[in-house]
């Protein structure tokens, strides 16, 4: 095998100090090292050296047979220009060029450093940009890309340049963890792909899983290298290094005395024992009355295991309003097919992995677990406060029959804070009002029909993306297979519907839609739909449009009247479906979803659902939609109303609080319109006067086996929390 790379007693010095201290190790083409170890431990000098961005003091680097240094000794200039072209580097901080679109960010280097023409500069940045998935990107600036977005390109841009050795120095630590994932993905399929590569990660499981050979550096030394130095470290200073991140086998049980904040996760260990899904929060109840019992806390619950906890206000916060946090007890259940965990009777096992805490391949309950811990380290701290009003709801993730239900008379505090945010450095403001609901067109069916009339079609759409009607509705990529099938239709006289059906349910983005129909023989010009059939391939090229003539139809066949089509046609086109409108800062505020059609015994349903955070434009749709139910005839039956809340931007509980966040963490805090439901909206709605707004540390792939809850995050939230309950809003009232 070829060796790429090859470094031997490299020694490097800053002002006489030894930064880099004999470093020797080699490296095969094809192969992926990981290089780990402490901050400050020498790792990016080591890689600014082999990339020649820091001059080498003694030793020698070999790159793809090219000496870049021989014993101290610099190569001559074209040589280190050759080297140069053989390596690139990518930073922590991205380095794109702001002014440049992501495909002249490609294409530069090619065309000033390769010299390539600008015409085959710009085919391998196409070709680069598809494979990293950001084709669609080209034309777009760096500032409107996500941080994970942009790393991804600087990728391409090192990939374009078609070098021998790729360098990469931190890549992900940059970004929000929510955009980690994108960009390892990335990098994992390059190391699959066998490009030789030297990458610099905290991200310890990752380098587990990707590397050929590991390189754990400290103090400007290797100390140890191989294939299996996470798995078993030999060197004490190793397993010291990688105790934080427990990965001897994945699966170890998290040990609470390592964690901070402990206070909090001692509590989070705790009602992780105890089974809490939907519907069964009696147990963890009964554990929240012992809770306050033992401190003498007065509390109030009732026949819905609803549970609140008060604590009294210490002296010199007496003066002080009373504040109030709320969690729910409830957890989703969701667990991976090899997993045997029974929710009703084993407890959740924690795992930690590097700055996470997950579950055992089931959900780990962070939701809102994470807020029923913060509540009761609260309550048990002796953090000098006013009095505190700790509510505890139920069956949050099913009914929201806790907070429909819970005796509002028993909360004193005009203000709440929810802790079921899930966004560090975020805050909740408004969440969505929604409406749910179906119309009925009762089907009539043509008699005497005579097939050889007509002709029959198939017009099916499948594999669209689909998604959550709240947060990916504005997202024009995913479509709408019912109302693109109707679009169809409408361009068509005389239509009438054989079959209809899709897949989906009210709140969610269908994915799939068929309907069967019959056009008159004379009276019927393919021409008028084959435009509008093209554009939709075009715009949804990777999901599938099948439009064929039915042939050997059955007699028995039957089809719907005209006036019956005609009704569902006209009501599904004109119904204004999508994100309808947004706010001056671009947060979506009204949208709604036609979220299936199928025919149920003698009549075709169809179910829609409206989401908004704002009265005014929400009563303007139901105007609108009231016209469309009226002018087609359409019974409407109501399934569920959840209540909203709209955003206050004069609040002192939101002015105050994202104030003090500012000055305990020098960053604004972001506010959140989200068109979720919350349970905000019930507490505003059945308490007129109540300010409510939602925080929380960071939670990853909520409701699925995936969830993971961020530790920095907890101790941050945790920090906040205990600076909140310090504040005046009496004083500071607007
Ligand atoms: P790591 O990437 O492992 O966190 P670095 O390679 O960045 O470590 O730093 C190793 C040591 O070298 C640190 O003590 C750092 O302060 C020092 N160092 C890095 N760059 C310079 C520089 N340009 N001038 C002086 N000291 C530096
Ligand atoms: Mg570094």
């Amino acid at each position: 095998m070829k060796e790429i790379l090859k470094v031997e007693k490299l020694c490097k010095n800053f002002n006489k100090e030894k930064i880099l201290k004999d470093i020797s190790f080699s490296l095969n083409e094809g192969e992926t090292l990981c290089i780990i170890g402490p901050s400050g431990s020498g790792k990016s000098t080591l890689l600014r050296c082999i990339n020649n961005l820091e001059s080498i003091d003694s030793g020698t680097v070999i790159i793809d047979d090219d000496y870049l240094i021989n014993n101290g000794k610099y190569s001559d200039k074209k040589t280190i220009q050759n080297i140069n072209m053989n390596t690139t580097m990518i930073f922590q901080e991205f380095n794109l060029f702001p002014h440049m679109s992501v495909k002249e960010n490609v294409t530069f280097a090619q065309e000033k450093v390769l010299k390539r023409s600008k015409k085959e500069a710009e085919e391998i940045a196409i070709q680069m940009l598809r494979k990293i998935g950001l084709e669609e990107k080209k034309d777009f600036y760096p500032c409107n890309l996500s941080g994970g977005q942009k790393q991804r390109v600087a990728i391409a841009r090192c990939l374009a340049m078609n070098s021998k050795l790729l360098c990469m120095d931190e890549p992900t630590s940059a970004l929000d963890p929510e955009l980690v994932g994108e960009v390892l993905k990335v990098i994992k399929e390059l190391s699959n792909e066998n490009k030789t590569m030297v990458i610099i990660t905290h991200e310890i499981a990752f380098a587990k899983e990707i590397a050929d050979r590991i390189i754990f550096m400290d103090n400007g030394r290797i100390i140890e290298s191989g294939k299996d130095v996470i798995e078993n470290p030999k060197n004490a200073r190793t397993k010291e290094f990688l105790k934080r991140f427990n990965y001897s086998k994945g699966d170890e049980v998290m040990k609470l005395e390592d964690i901070e904040p402990k206070e909090v996760f001692k509590y989070f260990k705790e009602i992780s024992d105890i089974p809490r899904n939907s519907s069964n929060e009696e147990k963890i109840r009964n554990y929240i009355i012992d809770f306050a019992n033992k401190r003498s806390l007065k509390y109030y619950t009732d026949q819905y295991y609803n549970i609140i906890v008060t604590k009294e206000a210490d002296e010199e916060y007496k003066e002080y309003d009373t504040l109030a946090f709320q969690a729910h007890l409830d957890m989703v259940c969701e667990k991976t097919n090899n997993s045997d965990h029974d929710f009703n009777n084993d407890p959740i096992k924690l795992i930690i992995d590097g700055d996470y805490i997950k579950a055992n391949n089931t959900t780990l309950g962070a939701d809102n677990g994470a807020g029923v811990s913060i509540m009761l380290a609260l309550l048990d701290s002796n953090i000098k406060a006013p009095k505190i009003e700790c509510i505890f709801t139920v069956q949050e993730e099913t009914t929201m029959i806790g907070v429909k239900e819970i005796d509002v008379n028993k909360i004193t505090a005009k203000r709440i804070i929810s802790l079921d945010c899930g966004k560090e450095g975020k805050m909740v403001i408004s969440s969505a009002h929604c409406m749910e609901w179906y119309g009925k067109v009762d089907i009539v069916y043509e008699e005497d029909v005579d097939l050889d009339d007509y002709y029959i079609y198939r017009l099916e759409y499948s594999n669209f993306k689909g998604g959550h009607s709240g947060g990916n509705i504005a997202d024009k990529t995913r479509g709408n297979p019912i109302k693109l099938g109707i679009e169809v239709l409408s361009k068509i006289s005389n239509v009438k519907i054989i079959d209809i059906s899709s897949s989906g349910k009210v709140n969610v983005i269908p994915r799939e839609f068929k309907i069967v129909f019959a056009v008159d023989k004379n009276n019927f010009n393919i021409e008028d739909i084959e435009e509008i059939l093209t554009q939709q391939r075009e715009k949804f090229s990777e999901e599938s449009i099948v439009f064929e003539k039915l042939k050997n139809i059955k007699n028995t066949i039957k089809i719907m009247n005209e006036n019956t089509s005609k009704r569902v046609i006209n009501f599904i086109y004109n119904f204004k479906n999508g994100a309808l409108s947004f706010d001056e800062n671009n947060n979506q505020i009204l949208s709604a979803n036609l979220g299936a059609v199928n025919i149920i015994d003698e009549y075709i349903r169809i179910d829609y659902s409206l989401r908004s955070n704002n009265n005014n434009l929400k009563e303007d749709y139901l105007k609108s939609l009231r016209k469309q139910i009226k002018d087609n005839k359409i019974d409407i039956i109501w399934s569920q109303e959840l209540y909203g809340f709209e955003p206050n931007y004069e609040s002192s509980l939101v002015n105050n609080v994202s104030k003090l966040y500012e000055r305990i963490t020098g960053n604004k805090m972001e506010k959140i319109i989200t068109q979720g439901v919350l349970e905000g909206g019930f507490f505003k709605n059945r308490m007129e006067t109540v300010d409510y707004i939602a925080i929380g540390p960071n939670t990853y792939d909520v409701h699925s086996p995936q969830e993971k809850l961020s530790i920095p995050s907890m101790k941050k939230t945790w920090e906040f929390v205990k600076e909140i309950v310090k504040l005046n809003f009496n004083e500071n009232k607007q």
